[in-house]
């Protein structure tokens, strides 16, 4: 797709990105939800407004601009009712990362949202834990979850979350996070949930910089600890912070279709993931609402290699930093590692 000189020309760098084995790191659960699961959800609820005819949907999902993308978003919440919606969802998602190889993937969940719907803590536990276990078992695909904060419901939101995570985490849980609007939500306040949720050892995984410029990514890092940054799009702005991300590795959950359709970044080609890269910053490709974005993590994948001239082995080692910013143990780690080494090797000898 971008150099005449790329070992994968043999097969072609979509094909490539396609069979890679690949880890996502920035990915939500209801925004993961495809037109195809999205209509088995409606058939369940039948007073739903979303259409469950395939066609519809597909029309449905054709957003027209942000406030649309919205409503659509919100229409889909509505569909999580009980606690088979959230498993069918969750192992559906599944399925649709295992067609695209994806080997291992952090979830984000927002179980504040569902809790106040009315289904019970435990309940919505078994269910994504028994999704995961089907997932791994059936399709090879290891899932693990992030539980995020909707900013944009205030700390009511932020003490749920935290004690959803603290007395009702499952097994699967290893990271915790902060999503919602930027503007207008400062980050400190949220300062004593993530001390306590990194007390009990998850992760910091905040989104920060995405909407609000490089001092929110230094509020990520100082007040709430973070380890990753969800986005950090701004973070170019500031070499300063570009200096520090990289010497402390910490790595960026870059999303580049998403940063398009919610305006954060003007238009791809304008896309900072080179300065980030050439910065020397950890930085990991990821689809963050892939179906409701028009998009998925292959897709992703290409728009990176397009955008850094990278040819199938270029495209193997961002493959590689994904399960290197990752919070798989490290066997793991080692294992995916591998199999990416495998595949490369495989698809471009004798290139
Ligand atoms: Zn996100």
């Amino acid at each position: 797709m971008t150099t005449s000189s790329a070992p994968a020309d043999t097969i072609g760098l979509d094909a490539f990105i396609a069979g890679l084995p690949k880890a996502e790191l920035h990915v939500h659960h209801v925004g993961s939800a495809s037109p195809r699961i999205v209509a088995e959800l409606a058939a369940r609820h039948a007073d739903s407004k979303v259409p469950a005819d395939p066609d519809a949907l597909a029309e449905y999902f054709t957003f027209r601009d942000f406030a649309h993308f919205i409503d659509v978003y919100l229409s889909v919440v509505d569909l999580i009712r009980d606690a088979a919606d959230v498993r069918l969802l969750t192992y559906e998602i599944a399925r649709d990362m295992a067609r695209q190889n994806i080997r291992y993937a952090e979830l984000t969940l927002t179980p504040y949202s569902s809790v106040r719907r009315g289904i019970p803590a435990q309940a919505f536990m078994e269910a994504i834990e028994d999704a995961r276990e089907a997932a791994e078992r059936e399709f090879g695909t290891v899932l693990r979850w992030c539980f995020d904060i909707p900013g944009e419901a205030g700390l009511e939101s932020a003490e749920v979350t935290t004690e959803l995570a603290l007395t009702h985490g499952p097994q699967g849980l290893v990271s915790f996070g902060l999503g919602g609007p930027e503007i207008g939500v400062p980050r400190p306040q949220f300062k004593p949930y993530f001390d306590r949720a990194r007390a009990a050892g998850l992760h910091s995984v905040p989104h920060a910089g995405e909407t609000t410029g490089p001092e929110t990514v230094w509020s990520a890092l100082r007040d709430l600890g973070a380890e990753r940054i969800g986005h950090g799009t701004s973070a170019v702005r500031d070499p300063r912070l570009l200096e520090h991300l990289a010497e402390h590795r910490i790595p960026l959950e870059v999303c580049p279709t998403s940063n398009i359709a919610t305006r954060a970044v003007a238009t791809l080609d304008e896309h900072p993931i080179r300065a980030m890269v050439e910065a020397g910053v950890l930085v990991t490709v990821n689809s963050d609402d892939p179906p409701m974005f028009g998009t998925d993590l292959n897709t992703e994948y290409a728009v990176a290699a397009r955008l850094l001239g990278l040819d199938a082995a270029g495209v193997a080692a961002l493959a590689k930093n994904a399960v290197e910013a990752s919070f798989l143990d490290p066997a793991g780690k080692a294992a995916l590692t591998a199999e990416i080494d495998t595949y490369t090797k495989a698809c471009t000898a004798g290139a």
